[in-house]
C-alpha cells in the first residue's frame, strides 16, 4: 500500500494500449480530488487535447473507485467511468457509473483507477491479478456479446474475477453504447471509447484489502445510525401502499415491498408481507422494485429476488425469471437481472402498453438484447425517437425505401417483443448489420450530429454518407396535436418537439428528473453537465413520500424558504432554489468521486417517526472520516466536491473553446417553455418552465456557484478559493477566464 491513509488502495495504473507499456503510479497527488470522478477530471484536464473525437486515439478513458469503495461503507461500490463522450455535441467530456462488484475488487488489486491511453494495434483484454497486470489477445471474445464475455474472462481468469466488457455495439463505434459489468450494471456513453482503442474487456482479481483506519465498534455504530435512517430505493421512506406500522404512505415511493407482493419465481417463493422500517432482516425486502416495472400480477409471477451491488442493503435490482423468453423467443437464457433503463427503454419503443404478459416480453426480451449488445440509451433517446417518428410517420420519408420495407412494423404495432432483437441488432451492428441500416445507424450515433441550431433534421442519408452540405430532411410537424402549438405544418424541429423529450441543447438525451420532477432546480441541474447530470440528490428528496408539508420543513430549513414546491406546482424562482441546486450537484459529485450510490444518498430524511423523518446530510463525512483516518467535516468534504464540479465546468469551457456557457451551453430547448399552451407558468398541473424566470435562475446560481453572471464561466476568485489556480491561468492564456 502507497498511502499513510486508509480507504485509497495507493497507485492508479496507467496503461498505454499503443506501446504496451503499463505502469503504476502515486495516488496521492489525487487526493484533493477525492477519487473516482474527481482522478477522471484531473487526468483529463492534465491531458487536454483541442478537437479530439471521443473515439480518437488521442482520447484518454478513465475507470475509477472511491476512497470508500471495497471498504464495506454501506451503498459504496459504485465504479465511474470518464471520458469525451460520442454522442454529446462536441463530444465533450461525461460520466457513466455502474454499480455491481468492480470497483472493489480493483481496490482488492491495489488500484484507485485505470488510465487507458492509445489504440491497441489489435483487439486486446486488460488483465489484472494484483500485481500482475498484461494485455492478452482478444481473438476469441472480440465480436462476442456481453454475457459470453463474462463467462469467458472469467473462466480464463477465475470464478472471482470482475469483469467490465463492451458488446458489439462498442466494438462497431456506435455512440449510444455501454460498458458493463456482471449483474446487468451498465455506464452509458463510453461503449465506443474503448471499442476504438481495441479493449474488449478488463478483469481483475484482487487478493488484498482496503485499510480502514477505524476500529470495528466505531464502524459499526456508524452502520446502526445508517440504518436507522436508511429507507427503500431513492430514500423512500414511507411504504408504497398502506402498512400498520406506518404513519403514511405514498403512490411515489419505491418502498414497493409490502403484503401482497411475491418474490414468485424465486425456488422457494417469498410472500414478502409488511416491512417495518425497523425490521433490520427485511431491509433488503423493502425496495421489491419488479412491481414498479411489471405491475403487480406480472411482477409476482417473474421476480426471481431483488439484487445490486456490493456492500448494499437495498437492492434495487429485479432478477426476474421469464420461461418465454427461452421458449418463444429462443433466448439462451430465461432469467435477466436489470433496473430502470433495460426495462424501460423496450417498452418506450413499443409505444408505452399497459401491464401485461406482452409488456412482460417485450421488457425481459428488450432488456436481454440491449445489454447483451451493450446498447445504450441516454434516458430514453434513442427509444423516444423511434416511437414518436413512428407516430409520426417519418420513418418512410427518412430511409430508404427497400429498407423501410424490410422492417416488420407491424410486429411493433402488434406489441410482438420479436421486434426487439431486429431493432437492438440494427442499434449494436451499425454498417455491419445485414442489409440497409440507415435506422440503426442514425439512432446510434445520437441526434446531435444530425441537426441545425434550430434542432431541425438534415437529411439523415447525406449525414451518414458524409456528404459536406447536407440537404434538410423534409419533415414537417404533422399531427393534430401540433395544431394546439401552431405548429401544424412547420419545419420538425426536435427542440419543439416535447414527445422526444430532449430537455437540454447541450446534452441532447431524454429528460431527466428535471422540471417534470423538480421545477427550476431540476432544470437547473440538468444545464450544468454535457449529459443529464444523473443526480438524484433532490429525487431522494422529493420522491420519499412524505407529505408536502415535512419535505418543505426539511427544505427550509437547510436552505431557506420557498426552496421546494409542490411537483408540477412552481413558484418563481428565488435563492434558496438556487441553494438546493448547487446543494444537489455537489452532493452527487461527491458521491461519484466517493464512490458512494446517490440513488440513496444524501439521507436527509429517514422512516422514524421518533425523528420526525429527519435524516442526516453528515454521513459521507463521517464515512470518509471513519475509513481514511483523516477527519473532515461536511462542509470540508462539500468544498472537495464543489472543487471537482469547478473543474468540470472549466473542463467544458476548454473543451468547448467557449467562454459563453450562458447562451451555448445553458440553453434549455423550447418545448419546455412552450409546453401546454392552455396554461402559463406558474399554473398547478404543468413543467413548463418560464423564460424570464429561468434567467433569473441562471444568474441566481451562477452567484451561488461564484460563476461570472454574463458568462456562466468560473471566475479566477472562484477557481483559486478551490486550489485551482492553474485552471485560472490556462483559461487567462486562452482568453476563456472572465475579466
Ligand atoms: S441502491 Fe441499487 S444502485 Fe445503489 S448501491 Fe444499492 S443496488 Fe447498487
Amino acid at each position: 500500500m502507497n498511502t499513510e491513509f486508509g480507504g485509497w488502495a495507493g497507485y492508479v495504473l496507467r496503461v498505454d494500449l499503443t506501446n504496451n507499456i503499463i505502469k503504476k503510479e502515486s495516488t496521492n497527488k489525487y487526493h484533493n480530488y477525492i477519487g473516482g470522478m474527481g482522478i477522471g477530471y484531473k487526468v483529463l484536464w492534465d491531458n487536454h487535447k483541442d478537437g479530439i473525437k471521443a473515439t480518437d486515439e488521442g482520447n484518454r478513458l478513465i475507470i475509477s473507485a472511491g476512497p470508500l469503495s471495497g471498504s464495506g461503507a454501506i451503498c459504496s461500490a459504485r465504479t465511474t467511468i470518464t471520458s469525451r463522450s460520442p454522442v454529446i455535441r462536441q463530444h465533450l467530456i461525461t460520466d457513466g457509473h455502474f454499480g455491481g462488484h468492480f470497483s472493489p475488487e480493483l481496490k482488492y488489486a491495489g488500484y484507485d483507477a485505470i488510465i487507458i491511453e492509445g489504440k491497441s494495434p489489435t483487439p486486446v483484454w486488460l488483465k489484472i491479478i494484483d500485481d500482475e497486470v498484461t494485455l492478452e489477445p482478444a481473438d476469441t471474445i472480440w465480436g462476442k456479446g456481453m454475457f459470453d464475455t463474462f463467462a469467458a474472462v472469467a473462466k480464463m481468469m477465475g470464478q472471482q474475477a470482475q469483469v467490465a466488457a463492451i458488446g458489439p455495439a462498442g466494438e462497431n463505434l456506435v455512440s449510444q453504447s455501454t460498458i458493463q459489468t456482471q449483474g446487468g450494471h451498465s455506464a452509458g456513453g463510453h461503449g465506443a471509447v474503448l471499442g476504438s482503442k481495441q479493449l474488449k474487456a478488463i478483469g481483475v482479481i484482487g487478493s488484498g484489502v482496503v485499510n480502514v483506519v477505524a476500529n470495528n465498534e466505531q464502524l459499526r455504530k456508524l452502520d446502526d445510525h445508517i440504518l436507522g435512517i436508511i429507507g427503500a430505493n431513492n430514500q423512500g421512506v414511507v411504504p408504497h401502499q398502506p402498512q400498520t406500522w406506518a404513519e403514511y404512505s405514498s403512490s411515489i415511493s419505491r418502498w414497493r415491498g409490502g403484503p401482497g407482493v411475491k418474490w414468485g419465481a424465486a425456488d422457494n417463493p417469498v410472500d414478502v408481507g409488511e416491512t417495518p422500517w425497523n425490521d433490520r432482516q427485511k431491509v433488503g425486502m423493502r425496495t421489491s422494485m419488479a412491481e414498479m416495472y411489471f405491475g403487480r400480477e406480472e411482477a409476482n409471477k417473474i421476480f426471481k429476488r431483488p439484487s445490486g451491488c456490493h456492500s448494499c442493503p437495498i437492492r434495487c435490482f429485479c432478477e426476474v425469471k421469464n420461461p418465454k423468453m427461452k421458449t418463444e423467443y429462443k433466448l439462451p437464457t430465461d432469467n435477466i437481472s436489470n433496473t430502470c433503463m433495460g426495462f424501460l427503454d423496450p417498452w418506450y419503443v413499443m409505444g408505452l402498453p399497459g401491464n401485461s404478459e406482452k409488456r412482460t416480453d417485450i421488457q425481459t426480451v428488450g432488456a436481454y438484447h440491449m445489454d447483451n449488445y451493450g446498447v445504450w440509451s441516454a434516458y430514453g433517446q434513442l427509444s423516444h425517437i423511434m416511437r414518436e417518428f413512428i407516430t409520426r410517420d417519418f420513418w418512410k420519408e427518412l430511409l430508404p425505401a427497400q429498407e423501410f420495407a424490410a422492417i416488420n412494423w407491424q410486429q411493433q404495432k402488434d406489441l410482438d417483443a420479436h421486434f426487439m432483437e431486429d431493432f437492438y441488432t440494427r442499434l449494436a451492428f451499425g454498417l455491419q448489420y445485414n442489409g440497409s441500416n440507415i435506422l440503426g445507424r442514425f439512432l446510434g450515433k445520437g441526434v446531435h450530429e444530425f441537426i441545425n441550431e434550430e434542432g431541425e433534421l438534415y437529411n439523415i442519408q447525406d449525414v451518414l454518407n458524409g456528404v459536406e452540405t447536407p440537404r434538410m430532411a423534409k419533415l414537417s410537424f404533422n399531427l393534430e396535436s401540433d395544431a394546439a402549438y401552431g405548429l401544424l405544418g412547420k419545419t420538425y424541429s426536435v427542440f419543439l418537439d416535447k414527445g422526444v423529450k430532449v430537455f437540454n441543447r447541450s446534452m441532447v438525451g431524454g429528460t431527466h428528473h428535471a422540471s417534470e420532477t423538480a421545477g427550476q432546480v431540476g432544470a437547473l441541474l440538468n444545464t450544468v453537465f454535457n449529459r443529464d447530470p444523473q443526480c438524484h440528490s433532490h429525487i431522494n428528496l422529493v420522491n420519499c413520500g412524505l407529505p408536502y408539508g415535512k419535505i418543505s420543513e426539511v427544505a427550509d430549513k437547510m436552505w431557506g424558504a420557498g426552496a421546494f414546491d409542490p411537483v408540477k406546482h412552481y413558484k418563481p424562482m428565488n435563492i434558496a432554489k438556487a441553494k438546493f441546486a448547487k446543494w444537489c450537484l455537489v452532493k452527487n459529485v461527491l458521491h461519484d468521486s466517493l464512490t458512494l450510490c446517490n440513488w440513496m444518498f444524501p439521507l436527509i430524511v429517514s422512516p422514524d417517526a421518533k425523528k420526525d423523518y429527519q435524516g442526516d446530510s453528515s454521513i459521507e463525512s463521517q464515512m470518509f472520516s471513519l475509513v481514511t483516518g483523516i477527519q473532515t467535516s461536511e462542509q470540508e468534504l462539500d468544498d472537495k466536491a464543489e472543487g471537482i464540479l469547478q473543474l468540470h465546468r472549466a473542463l467544458s469551457v476548454l473543451q468547448m473553446q467557449e467562454m459563453d456557457q450562458r447562451n451555448q451551453h445553458d440553453v434549455l430547448t423550447e418545448w419546455v417553455y412552450d409546453l401546454d399552451p392552455d396554461k402559463v407558468f406558474g399554473d398547478e398541473g404543468t413543467i413548463k418552465m418560464g423564460r424570464e424566470d429561468m434567467q433569473l435562475g441562471l444568474d441566481l446560481f451562477y452567484a451561488e456557484m461564484g460563476w461570472d453572471r454574463e458568462t456562466g464561466t468560473p471566475t479566477r476568485a472562484t477557481l483559486e478559493k478551490f486550489k485551482l489556480g492553474y485552471v485560472a491561468d490556462k483559461l487567462e492564456s486562452l482568453g476563456l477566464l472572465p475579466a
